[in-house]
């Protein structure tokens, strides 16, 4: 662990760093994408290794979910000279001749902290935005999956000058001592109850938040769908990275009138996907620690096993579970679950599900599979949450000019594509002006000016 001192000397050379104005430079961000690109490509295999220790996440899933954050490296760097340039907006007639024009420009030395679920592409993905804002940046990646912490600290140590981006392992007491310090901005992905400490560090030096949250996300399943379909895309968001997604279908709200069918495609999906031994299938995850793990299976009394419920300890195993005839009161219903287990809950019509949905904080995602445009209109109308996806799940993310991120306890702010460089950038304000005229209509004495300032104002 890093000691106080040794934090403090990074930032103040980031600070130096950051004063040079080299980071100012587009080229030279464009530069660093790149370098930052090719890391990632060089060492895959030593990413994919570390995280098959972690969470044995299956190397397709890891290329998908990790390695994938290749992908908003190029879509940034297609993209970031015309994110870069000034933009001019409208001026007012009374102040002709001039021009109104908002730079975007880096905010300084950022942080950024990561949770442990797709440790290698939550820990990298703000930071591309934050590299092509023009920043200097400290990662802090989870100690809870300490194998992707290590290959990020050493690829970065290889590639990358600390005094430009540094990476800060270790756990708690390490992200204490990295928020006692003064940042421009701090960008944190995990859970809602840490999200309020990194809040309220941050006030103290008045340093701006990201906060990427979690949440119960609802999966609301009306009878008018294609089956098949809906069954496959809920049981592919649920159990990939064993149900560990932020976005994951939470819980089911089920058309009472297709329960059973849905139920029955679900089951035959999982043997399709993972077949009868889940645990032999080296396409199916674990759970990262024993710690969650004891969390999960508690989970597993609170209603009716109707699929999946064996578990083992020493492998950190946790099957794909349905569990039905919950109460909203179970324990199973008050948290978020993020693991490989779906309560399902039924209902009468969509009203009494959007209640359901309302009843909890605002969730990070919301999942409508139905074919009826207004119940696709009722339920934008009536719910809140950070995105939505219709007729499929997860997928949303994928989509870089979506802005991605929660509202209320599911998080502030967003990210992703351009939303990530305004995320990392101050937005700067500027009026020019010329000497051409200076009309005298504001100034004192004001006798007989009121007149036309309230033509001015309307
Ligand atoms: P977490 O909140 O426990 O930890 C996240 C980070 O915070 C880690 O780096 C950890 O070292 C640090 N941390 C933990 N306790 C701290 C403290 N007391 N003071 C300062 N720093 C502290 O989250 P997690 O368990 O790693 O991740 C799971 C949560 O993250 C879930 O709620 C999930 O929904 C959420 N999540 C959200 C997103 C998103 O994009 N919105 C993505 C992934 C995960």
């Amino acid at each position: 662990m890093l000691v106080q001192l040794e934090i403090s000397e990074i930032i103040r050379q980031q600070r130096l760093f950051f004063a040079t104005g080299k980071t100012k430079d587009v080229s030279f961000r464009l530069e660093q994408l790149k370098v930052l690109r090719k890391t990632v490509l060089d060492n895959q295999a030593a990413i994919l290794q570390a995280l098959k220790a972690d969470l044995n996440k299956p190397t397709f899933e890891a290329y998908a979910t990790e390695i994938g954050v290749l992908k908003e490296i190029d879509y940034t760097i297609k993209h970031l000279k015309s994110w870069t340039k000034p933009k001019k907006v409208a001026s007012t007639p009374e102040q002709f001749p001039s021009e109104a024009v908002i730079y975007p420009e880096p905010l300084g030395v950022v942080l950024i902290i990561a949770p442990w679920n797709y440790p290698f592409q939550l820990t990298l993905s703000p930071l591309v935005g934050a590299i092509a804002a023009g920043n200097c940046a400290i990662l802090k990646p989870s100690e809870l999956a300490p194998h992707t912490s290590r290959a990020i600290a050493d690829i970065f140590q290889k590639n990358f000058d600390k005094s430009y981006i540094a990476v800060v392992e270790g756990g708690v007491e390490t992200s204490q001592e990295l928020l006692k310090e003064k940042f421009d901005h701090i960008f944190f992905t995990g859970g809602t109850a840490v999200g309020k400490i990194i809040m309220e560090a941050a006030a103290k030096h008045l340093t701006p938040v990201t906060l990427e949250l979690g949440g119960k996300s609802p999966c609301i399943v009306d009878a008018d769908i294609n089956l098949e379909h809906t069954a496959r895309r809920i049981a592919w968001g649920k159990f990939i990275n064993s149900g560990q997604t932020c976005i994951a279908p939470d819980y089911l709200l089920v058309d009472k009138t297709i329960k059973k069918d849905l139920i029955e495609n679900i089951k035959n999906c999982l043997k399709e996907f993972y077949g009868d031994r889940p645990e032999n299938n080296p396409d199916y995850g674990r759970i990262i620690n024993q710690k969650q793990f004891a969390r999960l299976t508690a989970f597993l009394n609170n209603g009716e096993i109707i699929v999946g419920g064996k578990i083992n300890p020493e492998t950190l195993y946790i099957a794909p579970t349905l569990i039905d005839n919950v109460s909203l009161d179970a324990p199973i219903m008050q948290e978020e679950i993020f693991g490989p287990i779906l309560p399902i809950v039924e209902y009468n019509n969509l009203s009494e599900a959007i209640g359901i949905v309302n009843s909890q904080p605002k969730p990070l995602a919301l999942y409508l599979f139905s074919k009826n445009k207004d119940y696709q209109e009722k339920i934008l109308r009536e719910t809140s949450s950070g995105g939505v996806c219709i007729n499929d799940t997860v997928m949303q993310v994928g989509i870089p000019d979506l802005p991605f991120g929660g509202v209320g306890f599911s998080g502030i702010g967003s990210y992703h594509g351009k939303a990530s460089f305004d995320t990392f950038s101050h937005q700067k304000s500027v009026l020019k002006k010329s000497f051409l005229f200076d009309p005298k209509w504001r100034y004192a004495p004001y006798k007989g000016k009121l007149d036309l300032l309230k033509k001015i104002i309307g």
